[in-house]
């Protein structure tokens, strides 16, 4: 088994291109490697990925999920609505020689349980609008989230915690978004997000 510094692995994720075509609803905001690499390797530190079966929910191009393969776990989902996303997905899987079964589908039908999910959710435009769903499905399936949204929601995203899960690591970065959409009147914004790792409190 190869080890990866943070370095290496971001190195490697950076070929690994963002959607062809984004499409506005469904918030295709790639993740830039140095974030992928920041959320995987501090996964790996604390276990969750090695040898552990792990979901990428709304995967996209695949960056955390093969990234999650390339740190060892032992099966890797990727699930995406878009299969435009899907093909390049697979495509990069199969070059940087890793197995990920990618499922073309709603993250709400995804039902398997697994040990990790790794997740970069659209934010939506409304705290909670986009990603609480994401959180919700993978707070059901995980036995540990690890999970990036805006920092601006955060305080909402505690409050919806309650009862659910348990925030056991919080890190805020920064996030440089593409000028990805014509509407978009700067080249590029840097918002702030938060790295989450919850523990669902399963009753
Ligand atoms: N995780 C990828 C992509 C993030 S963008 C990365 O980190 O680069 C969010 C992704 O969620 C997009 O690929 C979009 O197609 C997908 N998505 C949005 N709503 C979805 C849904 N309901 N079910 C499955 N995928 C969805």
């Amino acid at each position: 088994m190869v080890t990866w510094s943070k370095k290496h692995l971001e190195m490697t994720l950076q070929q690994i291109p963002p959607h062809p075509h984004p499409k506005r609803w469904l918030e295709q905001y790639a993740t830039p490697a140095p974030l992928a690499a920041e959320m995987l390797h501090t996964a790996f530190l604390y276990g969750d990925i090695e040898g552990k079966v792990v979901a990428d929910l709304g995967c996209g191009t695949g960056i955390l999920a093969i990234g999650a393969a390339l740190l060892g776990a032992s099966r890797v989902y990727g699930v995406d609505v878009d299969e435009e996303a899907l093909e390049v997905a697979k495509g990069w899987a199969e070059r940087l020689g890793v197995s990920v079964e990618f499922i073309a589908g709603d993250v709400q039908e995804f039902g398997i349980q697994v040990d990790t999910v790794v997740q970069n959710p659209p934010f939506g435009d409304r705290p909670g609008h986009g990603d609480l769903p994401f959180l919700d499905k993978a707070l059901q399936v995980a036995g540990v989230v690890y999970t990036f949204h805006d920092a601006k929601a955060l305080s909402f995203l505690e409050r919806s915690l309650e009862g659910k899960g348990r925030i056991t690591l919080r890190r805020t970065l920064p996030f440089v978004l593409p000028r990805l959409f014509p509407f978009h009147t700067h080249d590029r914004k840097t918002i702030q997000i938060v790295l989450l790792r919850i523990e669902p409190l399963k009753g």
